[in-house]
């Protein structure tokens, strides 16, 4: 199992996810740089297009608590649940690229470029990047500041 603390934070909010017709649990947490944790996970929608990734629901979350500012790094896990009650999962899970997007923003935000660990559902492979390696050349805020 893995020791990064953070990952099991997201393995548990997956455990939360609304996902009656992908049965595909995913769960997000970011840490604050004091340390702070927000969490969140997928919610579908029987419009299917209105549903929201993990990512999504924890950065707001993680504006509601801390500020997008203080963000110090984001973890994302997804699968399925167990018999036993645990995510579970071979695949370690990447953010879309609209999730890129939005970590992006609270990169550019916070002056950082954040960390995002993916790990797959068992929580036993992990993958960390930075968000310049997820989105490169990415459109964000500091593009805009030319704007009137
Ligand atoms: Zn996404």
């Amino acid at each position: 199992m893995t020791k990064d603390p953070l990952i099991e934070r997201a393995r548990a909010a997956a455990l939360g996810a609304y996902a009656p017709y992908s049965r595909f649990s995913v769960g997000c947490a970011i840490e604050s740089v004091d340390g702070a944790i927000a969490v969140g996970a997928n919610m579908e929608n029987a419009c299917y297009r209105l549903g929201i990734c993990a990512e999504l629901s924890a950065l707001a979350a993680a504006q509601q608590a801390f500020g997008l500012e203080n963000i110090a790094r984001i973890a994302v896990t997804g699968g399925h649940v167990g018999d036993d009650g645990a995510l579970a999962g071979d695949a370690v899970v990447t953010s879309c690229g609209g999730c890129r997007q939005s970590i992006l923003e609270a990169a550019q935000v916070s002056g950082r470029d954040l960390e995002v660990i993916a790990s797959n559902g068992n929580g036993t492979e992990t993958r960390s990047s930075r968000i310049s390696e997820l989105i490169p050349h990415g459109f964000g805020p500091a593009n805009l500041k030319d704007a009137g």
